[in-house]
């Protein structure tokens, strides 16, 4: 018996939010959600999906030089940006409705308005009403944010792009990371004239040099005018509407857009947590304990908001977990361990696991590695490589890591993953079954490691 309009309270109707409510209701509680966006959050409207159906549409512009190479005898039409994008954002229309259906399948009253928190178990709505909550789950997510530099307002962020009415004849891209440079082979394969800007020595900082390596090497084979250790220095409107930039490479050119993929914070402002004590990290983020729980017992936190691993399947993880522990009675710690993704550059990279230089910090491993063009793209006269790589250690025989660049090696890194996960040695590699003719076979054909390290 209790006072509380609600057993759950969610603010954030985005990928963790929605799952959150959504299972919690099916136990039985009484659930309330509120959003002040669209239903779906960064992953549906202004991210994972959106993106994904772009990189689908820049794929083609290889794929007819391919059919012809094939034999097929067809011209190249030009791509018309309004036609893909209005039914690009028919079908984010579409999937908000699934969102919301679910939603109210489920029994979850949903609040399209903010929310702030009043107190442990209060939340004020923007509309002037309190709620009251047993449980409070913030699932707000995060946002891009742009660097602190003087007209920083005249480029865009990720949110913009799919906004955008026409597409820009030459655009620059800043920043080295996941976004920067999917959007910058996007770009590139919509016949944009891109140059991309990263401050550092090498994109895709964290993950496996070699990969890494491999992948700037083909996105410049794309066209992509990528300038490592370069940063924008200045920006200022240019008089025929562009934007001139200064990078610190010496370069002085005017660009139609400037995209900012800069890194994305945690959206805790405005929430009300000062108030509360809720405690944050550096970056703005919720801290939460392994039950996504934070220092306030009666709210949590899941997903970007928390600033564990910022991807939809982990936040939808982190919810089931959250629901599991509070409305099941079977406290479940978030499993972090070895998540399997894929980064939508082209070429695609799969990756799980320790990367060689993290796996070699740590123990002596063996590396098995491979690269050649693949079949298909081989024939079409693309220059075009693949790679494949295990990490392994020389101790347990385990596969600590694998990555792949290739085409479709999001699909590939998911299977891996299986096995990775359950603990596969080398040998249980070497004794399963190529499958002929495929450019995965080659993750069990590797026989003789490449080095020792
Ligand atoms: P990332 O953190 O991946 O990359 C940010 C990039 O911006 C880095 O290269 C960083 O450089 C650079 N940068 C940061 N600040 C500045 C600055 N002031 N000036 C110049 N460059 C700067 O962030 P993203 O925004 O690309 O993506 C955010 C997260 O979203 C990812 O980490 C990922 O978790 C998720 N995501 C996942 C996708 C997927 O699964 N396929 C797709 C898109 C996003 P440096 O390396 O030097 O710090």
């Amino acid at each position: 018996m209790t006072d509380f309009d609600y057993d759950l309270f969610v603010i954030g109707g985005g990928s963790g939010g929605v799952r959150a409510a959504r299972v919690a209701a099916a136990t039985g509680a009484r659930v309330g959600l509120a959003e002040d966006s669209r239903m779906g959050g960064t992953c549906v409207i202004r991210g994972c999906v959106p993106k994904k159906l772009m990189v689908f549409a820049s794929a083609y512009r290889e794929g007819f030089a391919d059919a012809r190479a094939y034999g097929w005898d067809l011209t190249e039409g030009a791509f018309d940006w309004a036609q893909f994008s209005g039914q690009l954002h028919a079908e984010l229309d579409r999937l908000e409705g699934v969102y919301r259906r679910l939603l109210d399948g489920s029994g979850v009253v949903v609040h399209d308005q903010r929310a702030r928190l009043r107190d442990p178990h209060t939340v004020a709505l923007a509309d002037g009403r309190t709620i009251t909550a047993k449980h409070i789950l913030i699932a707000t997510g995060g946002r891009p944010v742009r660097p602190d530099l003087p007209n920083a307002d005249l480029g865009m962020v990720s949110d913009d792009i799919f906004a955008m009415k026409t597409l820009p004849r030459a655009m620059l891209i800043v920043g080295g990371g996941y976004i920067a440079c999917e959007f910058a082979g996007i770009l590139n394969g919509l016949g944009v004239e891109v140059t991309q800007f990263y401050r550092g020595a090498q994109i895709l900082r964290g993950f496996d040099d070699e990969a890494r390596d491999l992948i700037a090497t083909q996105m410049r084979e794309k066209g992509v005018d990528l300038r490592l250790g370069t940063d924008v220095v200045a920006m200022a409107p240019s008089a025929d509407g562009a934007i001139a930039v200064r990078g610190s490479d010496g370069s002085d050119r005017s660009y139609d857009a400037v995209l900012f993929a800069t890194g994305r914070a945690p959206n805790t402002r405005d929430l009300g947590l000062e108030a509360l004590a809720v405690a944050l990290g550096r970056h703005g983020e919720i801290v939460v304990d392994q039950f996504s729980q934070t220092n306030v017992p009666s709210v949590f936190a899941i997903g970007d908001v928390t600033n564990r691993v910022t991807l939809t399947p982990v936040a939808i993880r982190e919810a089931m977990a959250f629901v599991e522990t509070v409305f099941k009675g079977n406290p479940t710690p978030v499993d972090h361990a070895l998540i399997p993704s894929a980064v939508f550059t082209q070429p695609e990279f799969g990756t799980v696991g320790l990367s060689e230089e993290a796996a070699r910090a740590q123990e002596p491993v063996e590396i098995y590695a491979t690269s050649f063009r693949p079949m298909q793209s081989a024939f079409a006269g693309r220059a075009d490589r693949v790679m494949m790589k295990l990490v392994v250690s020389q101790a347990t025989r385990k596969v600590l890591g694998c990555h792949i660049v290739a085409p479709n090696a999001g699909e590939m890194i998911q299977l891996a993953g299986i096995a990775i996960k359950m603990g596969a040695t080398k040998e249980d590699f070497d004794r399963t079954v190529a499958v002929h003719p495929t450019m995965s076979e080659e993750l069990v054909t590797m026989k003789t490691p490449v080095r020792m390290a």
